[in-house]
């Protein structure tokens, strides 16, 4: 594929866009300027590519991140009041329609997943699929076994007429609990826990599936590895 056509697949923008890259100079390929955006190459043929003096990662299929969200940031393309997350990642993303798995409230931290592989959202937005989702939640008043009790045997929220349950609730300490759901219901937690009669302090996602943030720091991100990717099934 010629050099020019390769950038905007690997979306750093228009092809006119793109050709402006490599007559500006700005392109190295295996570490050598290149000179010729109709210059063909196989994906294969590139070891390293540099643009603009910085290294980018040759995509060759969907793209699989997880992000460590920061308190102050919402989930979405037309942020209202406070930045994107799609700020957190690099800006040749969205040339390439990544989008969040679900969202994560502004004020929610932890483990958001993204990719531009549609029917992986789809698969796992799907109230059938029960991937499980593990939040760390800090209580207003202290986590009492009756609180316990009441989120595993399920509340009724607003809207639904069927109750819905933790699927595991474990006490950290005094006003900080750990809570498993399978749902993804708007504000799911927040609301599950005003019903059973406390309320969230700050939520922060620990793990989706089997994955975890591990050393990932705030504002951070990261591609999935192979392995997680197929513990999703
Ligand atoms: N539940 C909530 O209430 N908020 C989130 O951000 C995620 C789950």
């Amino acid at each position: 594929m010629e050099l020019y056509r390769l950038l905007q697949q690997q979306g750093f923008g228009s092809r006119k866009e793109c050709r402006k890259l490599v007559e500006y100079g700005l392109v190295e390929v295996n570490g050598e300027v290149a000179e010729d955006y109709r210059q063909a190459y196989q994906l294969d043929d590139i070891d390293e590519l540099v643009v603009d003096g910085e290294p980018w990662q040759l995509q060759s299929g969907p793209i699989y991140v997880m992000l460590h969200k920061p308190d102050g940031y919402e989930t979405s393309h037309k942020p209202m009041h406070h930045p994107s997350v799609y700020t957190l990642l690099p800006w040749q993303f969205g040339n390439l329609d990544i989008s969040a798995v679900g969202r994560l409230d502004v004020d929610t931290t932890g483990l958001l997943l993204l990719t531009n592989d549609g029917q992986f959202v789809h698969a796992l937005s799907s109230p059938k699929r029960h991937v499980p989702k593990c939040y760390e939640v800090t209580l207003k008043h202290p986590a009492t076994p009756e609180l316990v009790k009441h989120l595993l045997a399920g509340v009724f929220l607003k809207d639904d007429n069927e109750k819905i349950a933790a699927d595991q609730v474990e006490v950290v300490d005094e006003i900080t609990i750990r809570m498993t759901i399978t749902q993804g219901k708007y504000h799911q937690v927040k609301r599950m826990v005003a019903a059973a009669g406390n309320r969230v302090m700050d939520l922060h996602r620990l793990t989706v599936g089997e994955l975890s943030l591990g050393e990932l720091d705030e504002g951070q991100w990261r591609y999935l590895s192979a392995a997680e990717l197929a513990s999703f099934g």
